[in-house]
């Protein structure tokens, strides 16, 4: 369609998008699909913050624009469980603004640094967002390709040199989408070694980082002790079974920050203020009732862990996030392998160049559904398996 900007014309679909339209064609001719391509949750959002949406929503000094950054409340709150959660310790004024999910925050902060033909380096595969929001923001996306042999953790050291000079800001996501890594020890100190000798911005992306069945992750802005170069997202979508809510926050160096709030500021106002009275609820949620949810995704991935042997699919063996990252049989193409699980099978998993060009042989399966789902996609695998 010749009205169309070159931009948006060379834009890809989304794939979850794409996933959806062929779910939907399958189910179309009567076949009940599991879907566990997607990180949505079946647990509900704690109930307190479903009381706290409802008495602010009865209130119509809620229903108007809300601050720009979100209101003060939240962000104290926010601020209280950072210092609490990683004894990070910010200014709600400066250096936290909410976000209508991260994803949205992450899609627009590269439109706050890059200028056109700025390099700005991401992890392949990875969350696809990242290297759409760079190119979209006039930059020019640098993956860093990750596979088996370094772990799929990002390896600074083989980031050549004239890459890593001309990069202006590097994405890191731990635990990570597709993969589920964590980040290993070392990690964040070789990240920022690399990011003071080139004056590199850091964004970190850390919406799985409450999901996990070991040590609570690590963040990488406690490695950043004077905030010189940090942007860290976070989301209420995982953490807190809010994926519907969109609601999220960044947070880090006050200029970096701002500037993101300068961007959203043209582009939209703040969540729905009950919203964010929901989030500040959430924030109080106990320990034990995060464990529960944390015992639950950790039971999901034992059945589907012990799926995957069965049926004699190599896995990593993470234990974070919400996904298990596994190889095709044989290393076969993943699309085709996704799509022969979708049609004979009526099981829908996303193939890993979803994730990027080294996502190739690998198929990624998320574990944030109910029991009963679980097991019985693991027994739709094992009749898959070759
Ligand atoms: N980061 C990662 C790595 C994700 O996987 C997702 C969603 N799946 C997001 C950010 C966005 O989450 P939300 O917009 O719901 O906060």
């Amino acid at each position: 369609m010749g009205q169309l900007s070159a931009t948006v014309s060379a834009l890809p679909h989304y794939p979850f998008a794409e996933l959806a339209r062929k779910k939907a064609a399958v189910e179309a001719t009567g076949v009940r699909v599991i879907d566990l391509s997607i990180g949505d949750t079946v647990l509900p959002a704690p109930p307190a913050a479903v009381a706290a949406l409802r008495e602010t929503a009865l209130d119509a000094r809620h229903h108007h624009y809300s601050t720009y950054g979100g209101i003060a409340p939240l962000r104290r709150a926010i601020a209280a469980w950072m210092e609490r959660r990683f004894a990070v310790t910010l200014d709600p004024d400066t250096e936290i603004t909410a976000l209508m999910g991260s994803k949205e925050g992450l899609f627009r902060f590269p439109q706050a640094v890059l200028n056109g033909g700025d390099g700005a380096l991401f992890p392949d595969p990875g969350y696809p967002v990242y290297p759409l929001a760079i190119r979209h923001a006039g930059g020019e996306a640098l993956p860093i390709p990750l596979s088996d042999a370094c772990g799929f953790v990002p390896d600074l050291d083989a980031i050549p040199e004239q890459t890593r000079r001309r990069t202006k800001m590097i994405v890191v996501n731990f635990p990570a989408n597709p993969t589920a890594m964590t980040a290993p020890e070392g990690f964040y100190g070789s990240l920022y070694d690399h990011a003071r000798r080139y004056d590199w911005v850091v964004v970190s992306d850390a919406a799985y980082c409450e999901i996990y069945e070991h040590e609570p992750p690590s963040i990488a802005l406690q490695y950043d002790p004077r905030r010189e170069r940090t942007i860290e997202f976070f989301s209420f979508s995982k953490s807190y079974a809010m994926t519907g809510w969109r609601l999220g926050w960044v947070c880090g160096n006050a200029d970096l920050v701002q500037a993101l709030l300068k961007v959203k500021g043209l582009q939209d106002s703040a969540p729905f203020e009950p919203v964010q009275y929901a989030g500040i609820a959430a924030l109080a949620t106990d320990e034990a009732a995060m464990r529960e949810t944390r015992r639950f995704y950790a039971a999901n991935r034992k059945l589907m862990k012990t799926a995957l042997g069965a049926a004699g699919i190599r896995f990593l063996d993470t234990s974070a996030g919400f996904y298990l990252w596994a190889r095709t049989p044989d290393g076969s193409p993943c699309e085709r392998f996704a799509q022969e699980l979708l049609d004979r099978h009526g099981l829908l998993v996303t193939p890993g160049t979803a994730f990027g060009p080294n996502g190739e042989g690998w198929f990624r399966i998320a574990v944030s559904r109910s029991a009963a789902e679980i097991t019985e996609a693991a027994e739709r695998l094992r009749r898959a398996a070759p």
